[in-house]
C-alpha cells in the first residue's frame, strides 16, 4: 500500500496543583486542528501556530463542549489503529512530552469510569470485536509483552524470573528483538488488565527499591494479534499477524540538551540515549521525506528504543503519536519544543504492508537458516559439536564440557573462522523456531506458570492479596489496617498494598535473619527496619503502633520516630529514603467520619508530593535530590559498563580480524599449491558468518580476496563445502 503519514495529535491537560498554586497562565489555544502557543516572556510577539491531525483541548472539564475526553481520544486514534490491526498491519501509538504533561494519562489513564486511557480501551475493544465474530472460520489469538527501557537496559515487567537486563539481538530474518522477553497468552480483556496491572506493580517495586523514577524510563506494551482464517473448501488456513506497540516514553525534558538549564539536564540528555536518538531518527526521517530521498542514513541502531521500534518509525507500520502538553506559562520552552517535535513527526511517512502468513514463511526461512548453519559447521569439521544435541539453551561452555576437552573444542572453534558466531546463531534460530512452534495450550500453560511465580513473589514481599488470592487490581480492605504505597508518578501510586495483621508485622530486608512480613530493599532499608504492632483493645478498637528498629530511618508525618508511636489513619510513613506509604485504618476512618460528619475534606491530597514536602520541611531531607544523586551514580555505572562492553567488543573484533588474516595467509598458500600442482585456476569459498562470504581465487599469478554478498554467492553452503572438499586431495 502507499505510504501513510504518521498521525499526530497534541493534547493539553488541566493545570496541576503546583501550577494553580503559582497562579499560572494558560498559554495554549486550540481551534479546530490548530494549536497556538503564546510566549509569556514576549506577549506582543505573534503566537506560534501548528496544525496537527488532532488538537485535543482537555484543559477544562467535561462540561465544556470543547473538552476532549478519554473516549474521544480513543475514538479518533485508538479505533483507527485497532482497525488497521484487524486489517493485518503493524500499528504503534506513542506518547511524547515532558514529565507530568499527561502521557500516561493518555496511554493508560486511571481505573475510574471514563478515565481509562487508549491502552485499556483498545484492549477491551479488541476482545469485544473478537467475541462478536460470528464467522466460524475465523480464529484469533492474542499475546502480550510488557517491558521497560531504562539506561539502555531492557526489563521484562511480566516475568519475575527475567531479572535485570535482557539482550537486544538482531536476527537476519526477524530483525531486532528482545531475547527471552516473555510473550504471554491472553484469552480475555480481564487477562490483559491483570497483566498490565502486575506489570505496573513490578515496575513500581523495582523503581522504589532502586530509588528510580519512572520519568526516565520508557514503557513498551506489545500485543501480538493473530487472525487465522480457515477456508473450508480448500482446507487451507491463512494467517494475518499484527504487532500493536503502545509506548509511554520517558519525560522529554531530558531529550534535548539545547535549551537545557544546567548540567543536571545535560547529563540526563546524555544518558537517555533512547530519547535523544528518537529525536534524531524523527528529524532524519522528516528530512528524508522533505527531500524525497530514500537513501538517508537513519540512526535506528544508536539506541535500544529506536532499534526495537525501527519498523514503527518510518517502516512497516501505521503509527500515531500523541504529544502531551502542559498548559502553563512556566513550561513554555518545553511545550514549544514538544510542539516542534510533533510538527516534525507529521512529516514521516510509513509504508505499512499487511503481514499475511508471516509465520509460515518465517519458519520456512528459519529452517533453511538452520540447515545452512549446520552445513557450514559440518563443513568446518564441527559436526560432532552440533550432533552432541545442542539445545537452544546450552551455552558454548556447556557444550565444551561435553566435548572431548574444553581446550580442544575452543581450539577447533578458533581455527574454524566464523564458527562461534554460527553456533550462536544456530542456537538462537532453533530457539526462535521452538517458540514459533509452541502450541496455544503450551503457551497458556507457560503463561499460567509465570503468573503463579509472579504472584508468589509479590506475596513473599508481603503485598496484600484479595480474598481470591490474587494481588491484582486496586482494592481497599474494609477492616484491616494497611499501608498503601505513594509514588511521585500517579500511575505507580497506590498500587501496592500491605496488610498490618493482628499482633506483629515486621518490615525489613529479604536477607534478614528473621523472616520479614513486608520485604523492602534499597540503599537505606535495614535488615530489620521497623515493627508494626496491632492490638485490639477491650472496646474492640484496633490500635496500631509503629516501633522503629535501631539505626533504621523511619518517619511519620515528616518526623523521625525514635520510640513506639501510635498511628492514625492517613498518617504518612517514610522508610529509608524512597519507600513512602500512607497508613489506612478503615474502621478508625469510618468512626471519625461518624463523629464529625461535616468535617471538610482536606484542601490537598495526601500524596507523594505532600509526604515529600513534609519530610523536607521537618527534616531537611530532599527525597528528590537523594534520588537524583543515586540515579546519577547508577547511570554513571551503567555508562561505564557499556563503555567496557564496547571496548571488549572492539577487542574481539580485532582478534577476529587476526583470524581472517591468518586464514588469508593459509588459503593463499593453498591456492598457490593448487596452481603449482594443477595449473588450474581455482576458486575457494570460505563461509565467514552468515552474510558475506569470503571469496578467494587465483587471478593471473595473484591470489585474490574479496567479499561477495550472499545473494551473489552460490545459494547452498553445501555446494561451497563440496568445492572446498574437491581441493583436498591435491592439497594433501
Ligand atoms: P506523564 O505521564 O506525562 O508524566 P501523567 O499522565 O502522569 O503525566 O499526568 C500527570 C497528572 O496530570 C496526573 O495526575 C494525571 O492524572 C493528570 N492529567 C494528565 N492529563 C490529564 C487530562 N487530560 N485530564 C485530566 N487529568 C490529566
Ligand atoms: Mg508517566
Amino acid at each position: 500500500m502507499a505510504g501513510a503519514s504518521v498521525k499526530v495529535a497534541v493534547r493539553v491537560r488541566p493545570f496541576n496543583s503546583r501550577e494553580m498554586g503559582r497562579d499560572s497562565k494558560c498559554i495554549i489555544q486550540m481551534t479546530g486542528n490548530t494549536t497556538t502557543i503564546v510566549n509569556p516572556k514576549q506577549p506582543k510577539e505573534t503566537p506560534k501556530s501548528f496544525s496537527f491531525d488532532y488538537s485535543y483541548w482537555s484543559h477544562t472539564t467535561p462540561e465544556d463542549i470543547n473538552y476532549a475526553s478519554q473516549k474521544q481520544v480513543y475514538q479518533d486514534i485508538g479505533e483507527e489503529m485497532l482497525q488497521h490491526a484487524f486489517e493485518g498491519y503493524n500499528v504503534c501509538i506513542f506518547a511524547y512530552g515532558q514529565t507530568g504533561a499527561g502521557k500516561s494519562y493518555t496511554m493508560m489513564g486511571r481505573q475510574e469510569k471514563d478515565q481509562q486511557g487508549i491502552i485499556p480501551q483498545l484492549c477491551e475493544d479488541l476482545f469485544s470485536r473478537i467475541n462478536d465474530t460470528t464467522n466460524d472460520n475465523m480464529s484469533y489469538s492474542v499475546e502480550v509483552s510488557y517491558m521497560e527501557i531504562y539506561c539502555e537496559r531492557v526489563r521484562d515487567l511480566l516475568n519475575p524470573k527475567n531479572k535485570g537486563n535482557l539482550r537486544v539481538r538482531e536476527h537476519p530474518l526477524l530483525g531486532p528483538y528482545v531475547e527471552d522477553l516473555s510473550k504471554l497468552a491472553v484469552t480475555s480483556y480481564n487477562d490483559i488488565q491483570d497483566l498490565m496491572d502486575s506489570g505496573n506493580k513490578a515496575r513500581t517495586v523495582a523503581a522504589t527499591n532502586m530509588n528510580e523514577t519512572s520519568s526516565r524510563s520508557h514503557a513498551v506494551f506489545n500485543i501480538i494479534f493473530t487472525q487465522k482464517r480457515h477456508d473450508a473448501e480448500t482446507d487451507v488456513t491463512t494467517e494475518k499477524v499484527s504487532k500493536i506497540s503502545l509506548v509511554d516514553l520517558a519525560g522529554s525534558e531530558r531529550a534535548d540538551s539545547t535549551g537545557a538549564k544546567g548540567t543536571r539536564l545535560k547529563e540526563g540528555a546524555n544518558i537517555n540515549k533512547s530519547l535523544t536518538t528518537l529525536g534524531k531518527v524523527i528529524s532524519a526521517l522528516a528530512e528524508m521525506n522533505k527531500k524525497k530521498k530514500k537513501t538517508d542514513f537513519i540512526p535506528y541502531r544508536d539506541s535500544v528504543l529506536t532499534w526495537l521500534l525501527r519498523e514503527n518509525l518510518g517502516g512497516n507500520s501505521r503509527t500515531a503519536m500523541v504529544a502531551a502538553l502542559s498548559p502553563a506559562d512556566i513550561n513554555y520552552d518545553e511545550t514549544l519544543s514538544t510542539l516542534r517535535y510533533a510538527d516534525r513527526a507529521k512529516q514521516i511517512r510509513c509504508n505499512a504492508v499487511i503481514n499475511e502468513d508471516p509465520n509460515n514463511k518465517l519458519i520456512r526461512e528459519l529452517k533453511d537458516e538452520v540447515a545452512r548453519l549446520r552445513d557450514l559447521l559440518y563443513a568446518q569439521g564441527l559436526g560432532d559439536i552440533i550432533d552432541m544435541g545442542m539445545s537452544p539453551s546450552s551455552s558454548l561452555s556447556a557444550l565444551s564440557s561435553r566435548a572431548a576437552s574444553v581446550s580442544s573444542l575452543h581450539e577447533r572453534i578458533m581455527f574454524a573462522p566464523g564458527s562461534e558466531e554460527a553456533i550462536e546463531r544456530l542456537k538462537e534460530t532453533e530457539k526462535i523456531i521452538a517458540e514459533l512452534n509452541e502450541t496455544w495450550e503450551e503457551k497458556l500453560r507457560r503463561t499460567e506458570a509465570i503468573r503463579m511465580e509472579r504472584e508468589a513473589l509479590l506475596a513473599e514481599m508481603g503485598v496484600a492479596m484479595r480474598e481470591d488470592g490474587g494481588t491484582l487490581g486496586v482494592f481497599s480492605p474494609k477492616k484491616t489496617p494497611h499501608l498503601v504505597n505513594l509514588n511521585e508518578d500517579p500511575l505507580m501510586s497506590e498500587c501496592l498494598l500491605y496488610y498490618i495483621k493482628d499482633g506483629i508485622t515486621r518490615v525489613g530486608r529479604e536477607d534478614a535473619e528473621r523472616r520479614q512480613d513486608i520485604v523492602l530493599s534499597g540503599h537505606f532499608i535495614k535488615e530489620e527496619h521497623c515493627i508494626f504492632r496491632s492490638n485490639t483493645k477491650a472496646g474492640g478498637e484496633v490500635v496500631v503502633t509503629l516501633e522503629p528498629c535501631e539505626g533504621a530511618d523511619t518517619y511519620v508525618n515528616g518526623k523521625k520516630v525514635m520510640e513506639p508511636s501510635v498511628l492514625r489513619s492517613g498518617n504518612r510513613i517514610i522508610m529509608g529514603k524512597s519507600h513512602v506509604f500512607r497508613f489506612n485504618h478503615p474502621e478508625q476512618a469510618r468512626q471519625e467520619r461518624e463523629r464529625t460528619p461535616c468535617a471538610e475534606t482536606p484542601a490537598e491530597p495526601v500524596d507523594w508530593a505532600f509526604a515529600q514536602r513534609e519530610l523536607l520541611e521537618k527534616q531537611g531531607i530532599d527525597m528528590k535530590q537523594e534520588m537524583e544523586q543515586r540515579l546519577q551514580e547508577l547511570e554513571d555505572q551503567y555508562r561505564k559498563e557499556r563503555e567496557e562492553a564496547n571496548y571488549l567488543l572492539e577487542q574481539q573484533r580485532l582478534v577476529g580480524g587476526a583470524h581472517i588474516l591468518l586464514l588469508i595467509w593459509f588459503i593463499r598458500a593453498m591456492l598457490v599449491t593448487v596452481k603449482a600442482q594443477t595449473g588450474v585456476e581455482s576458486l575457494l569459498y570460505s563461509p565467514l558468518g552468515p552474510d558475506p562470504v569470503l571469496h578467494l581465487g587465483l587471478n593471473q599469478e595473484l591470489p585474490l580476496l574479496w567479499w561477495v554478498p550472499r545473494s551473489a554467492a552460490p545459494r547452498s553452503s553445501h555446494l561451497r563445502c563440496q568445492e572446498t572438499l574437491s581441493l583436498h586431495p591435491i592439497l594433501r
